[in-house]
């Protein structure tokens, strides 16, 4: 007998439907759709772009924009230009800027495909006016620094580049159409500062004779907290998923609903006696008799080893505790005097609102933030987009 469910005995020519998959996550596309529809009237007039990079923070991307601007974001924003090459190859024309560049880039393919540049240094500029001309000129955004210290034309020099990118329009090669920044989310005040002197480069950039119609300076933080800094466009990254750019403010309080719900199956369920070592090391040794629950996820689909004795997941309706060293494909689950059995549902991380252990619970065993927990999910883990 092969043990497969009597289905798969019907014949040779039966296909056997396909098993659960051993790790998954369930990603609820109509949460993105409402996410932006919801961040989309709280910041209006101000447009939204949904930042989709690194797949959609996990979530997958090209089923992220879909939903987004279905949700009514307009824009779409990536880091990199193979990104933005990525949604246009999916048939996605929605204007999609891309903001991160290698040293010495090459924008050909990008100009082709419409992908709007994001332009902090000179050098990335005159590529752009490379990659143009006056029947298909790139369309760019300038960059500028306002006091993140990372990415950005520094103030020093934005009245050379100014000057480069007012030229380079003149050639009929490039046209600037939006300027922008990043905020520090440090505190208002700081966020503030940023504004002030985001100000300032538009007006120098105007007095260059620059016209940048799009300015936009917030990402989720700035736009749902700071009214000020909406401008003519919002970059919604984490608020799209769902989930809280801001410690110890949940999805909810923000109208938000998570939309990535990650889960398995028990692989193995075992009655212990009280004083046995569990995983790697020993650094967990059960206090009674106990019950003990493997869960088929490890390091190498993103569950951080850091929740090692202190993530816990819901299992059967209750929350139970990660128990031992997480190692590369599978962690333990103290069951205690539970009831549970091989092929029980496990939920790591989803909706709170549902009873489940949220990304934020997650972030928080791991002393990191939620962006991380949902972005470094593994290539294993199985998406099913509903
Ligand atoms: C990632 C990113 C965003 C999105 O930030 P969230 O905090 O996820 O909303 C916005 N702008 C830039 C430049 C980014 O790199």
């Amino acid at each position: 007998m092969s043990g497969r469910a009597p289905d798969a005995a019907a014949g040779p020519s039966a296909v056997p439907a396909a098993p659960p998959a051993l790790r998954r996550a369930i990603v609820d596309t109509s949460a993105f759709t409402a996410n932006a529809a919801h961040v989309a009237a709280v910041v209006a007039p101000a447009a939204v772009m949904a930042v989709v990079k690194a797949d959609g923070y996990g979530h997958g991307a090209t089923e992220v924009a879909r939903a987004a601007l279905a949700g009514g974001a307009t824009w779409l924003g990536v880091a990199d230009v193979d990104e933005a090459l990525a949604l246009r190859s999916e048939g996605i024309d929605a204007p999609v800027l891309a903001w991160l560049h290698g040293d010495d880039p090459d924008f050909t393919t990008a100009v082709a495909h419409d992908v709007t540049l994001g332009i902090s240094t000179r050098t990335q500029l005159e590529r752009a006016a490379d990659a143009g001309s006056p029947a298909h000129p790139a369309r760019v955004h300038l960059k500028v620094d306002t006091g993140l210290g990372r990415n950005g034309i520094q103030r020093s020099d934005w009245a050379a580049v100014f000057e480069a990118a007012r030229e380079a329009e003149a050639s009929g090669r490039l046209v600037v159409e939006g300027l922008f920044s990043h905020l520090s989310n440090a505190a208002d005040d700081h966020d503030l500062a940023q504004l002030a002197a985001f100000d300032e480069a538009g007006a120098r950039a105007a007095a260059a004779g620059l016209r940048p119609t799009i300015r936009h300076l917030a990402s989720t933080a700035g736009a749902l907290r700071l009214p000020e800094t909406r401008l003519d466009l919002v970059r919604l990254g984490i608020g799209l998923y769902g989930l809280s750019p801001y410690g110890g403010v949940g999805s909810a309080e923000l109208g938000l609903t998570p939309a990535m719900r990650v889960e398995a199956r028990l692989i193995a369920v075992k009655r212990v006696a009280a004083g046995v070592g569990v995983s790697y090391g020993y650094t967990y040794r059960a206090a009674s008799d106990t019950t003990l629950g493997l869960v088929p996820l490890g390091y190498a689909d993103g569950i951080p080893r850091h929740v090692s004795n202190t993530g816990s997941v819901w299992v059967n309706g209750a929350i139970h505790p990660i128990v031992g060293r997480v190692a590369m494909d599978q962690f333990v689950v103290d069951l205690g005097e539970s009831v549970a059995a091989v092929g029980d549902r496990v939920v790591l991380f989803g909706d709170p609102a549902e009873g489940y252990p949220s990304a934020d619970d997650w972030a928080e065993a791991a002393s990191t933030i939620n962006y991380e927990i949902v972005t470094r999910l593994g290539r294993r883990v199985k998406r099913v987009h509903g």
